[in-house]
């Protein structure tokens, strides 16, 4: 199966989210399962070598083939869609330029491509392009067929309508039935609208996004689309975030040498400038800070967790959570350790050095970081929502997190002391840690299931 594997971000050349943690290992996952695949991504700042680089660039690496798209005027930014203040104001120029770029280079290549898979709003247009004139009709895709994968149905790259003509599509296209949701463009309605098959990062979001609630205005075509769309739960990249070799960390560990994790833990609390205290738990969150992470919470419940643990928050999002989170690292400046940046190896000293993870997400389609703390001993305490549904279990049923049903500050703060009482006896917390780092979350299974999708599409006409 040859694939073209379409994402506006790719760990580790550049990454804001669990999209990029997607983009950077499921493409190795697929070759691996004897797929070609070609990966097309925006030429950022930062991704290096790019001198030599016309219109764009490629690097090999295992098997799958980088394709680094270049325009440096829409992609030389210090950051991927816009500051803390807002998107940038020209984003459909910039992706729309990309999924038109994307395409001619697969033609251009001559990579008969059987799928072309694209990746939420961004890549969009991709699938739109490849169902509409005048892509539609070129015999070069005649036999390619279109997977979009929703990675977060909140942000949808919607734009005002007077834009329309720099897609460069046909009137018709601008109605309800297609592109046009309450007068505005909508990219990712377009995505999928035309694409072969939907997927979702998980099972229980694949349901979710069908009703009201967390359809954001789309449960309408996606329960219309319901035989074309499939949830298939994401996975773990354990060569990226293993504690057995993590160069970030202060010391590797596995199940074996748990003593190790708290040699991290104390380790990180001199870092952090925290109180040295195996027994203090030390609960850890590395987020994007946006309301659908649960920030609002998390701060009003900060007074409280904070009497008897410590908290460590990395995260880089709205401004306003910025400003209100700074306040209490200086009200809390004993216990509340805060990094407003985007910090990939302090990310990783977190996932080790912490007892417990915090994901007290509003909505979650997946979530990564919950199955990343499992790899490292670390506990996640999530809302029963989304992709964490189908990934932790409650320990008072037998699972390895601590799960609260009702979305309030008060399940919250009970829940983390559930955690605290716990951990209180050291052989019930250690036997936990250990279960957990046991789990197995990788690609392999969601590789196959991908396959799948890709051959049921191909039989479609
Ligand atoms: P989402 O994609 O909604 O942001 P996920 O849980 O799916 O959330 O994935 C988040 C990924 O991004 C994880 O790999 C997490 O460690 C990483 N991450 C989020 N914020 C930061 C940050 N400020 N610094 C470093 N890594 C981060």
């Amino acid at each position: 199966m040859k694939v073209a594997f379409c994402s506006s971000e790719v760990f580790p050349f550049a990454k804001t989210g669990g999209m990029a943690d997607v983009a950077g290992a499921l493409p190795f996952a697929l070759a691996k399962q004897g797929c070609e695949v070609k990966v097309f991504m925006p030429l950022y700042k930062g991704i290096k070598p790019r001198e030599n680089f016309t219109d764009y660039g490629v690097t090999r690496k295992e098997g799958v083939e980088f394709f680094f798209i270049r325009n440096d005027k829409y992609f030389l930014r210090e950051y991927l869609y816009g500051t803390g203040r807002g998107d940038y104001s020209d984003n459909l120029e910039r992706f729309s330029f990309f999924c038109r770029q994307a395409l001619s280079i697969i033609k251009k290549i001559v990579f008969p491509a059987q799928i072309i898979h694209t990746n939420d709003w961004q890549t969009a247009l991709m699938n739109v392009y490849l169902k509409s004139e005048p892509i539609f009709g070129d015999s070069f895709f005649k036999n390619t067929k279109s997977v979009f994968t929703v990675h977060n149905l909140a942000y949808q790259g919607v734009f005002d309508k007077s834009k329309y003509d720099k897609l460069g599509l046909a009137e018709k296209y601008f109605n309800d039935r297609y592109l046009e949701f309450y007068g505005r463009i909508n990219l990712l309605k377009g995505g999928l609208i035309f694409s072969d098959m939907i997927t979702t990062v998980s099972p229980t979001y694949a349901k979710q996004i069908q009703t009201v609630d967390y359809g954001c205005g789309l449960e309408g075509v996606l329960r219309e689309k319901r035989s074309r769309l499939l949830g298939i739960l994401n996975a773990v990249d354990y060569d990226v975030w293993n504690p057995s070799r993590d160069k970030y960390i202060y010391k590797p560990y596995c199940p074996a040498t748990i003593k190790d994790k708290y040699e991290n833990k104390r380790r990180f609390q001199k870092e952090l400038g925290l109180k040295v205290s195996r027994n203090t738990l030390l609960l850890g969150m590395v987020s994007r800070l946006a309301s659908q992470k649960g920030v609002d919470i998390l701060q009003e419940s900060l007074d409280c967790i904070l009497r008897r643990c410590q908290v460590v928050v990395l995260g880089f999002g709205d401004e306003k959570y910025h400003k209100s989170l700074k306040k209490k690292a200086v009200k809390f400046k004993d216990s509340f350790s805060l990094h407003l940046k985007f910090d990939e190896s302090l990310a990783h000293r977190i996932y080790a050095g912490s007892d417990c993870f915090l994901m007290p997400s509003v909505f979650e389609p997946c979530g990564l970081s919950q199955m990343i703390s499992y790899k490292y001993g670390t506990v996640p305490i999530v809302y029963h929502t989304g992709g964490l549904v189908d990934t932790v279990a409650d320990v008072e049923a037998g699972g390895g997190g601590f799960v609260f049903d009702n979305y309030s500050v008060g399940d919250f703060i009970a829940t983390v002391e559930r955690a605290v009482e716990l951990f209180s006896n050291k052989d019930d917390g250690l036997k936990l840690i250990k279960r957990i780092m046991n789990y197995d979350f990788s690609w392999k299974a969601a590789a196959v299931q991908y396959m799948e999708v890709y051959k049921k599409c191909r039989c479609w006409r």
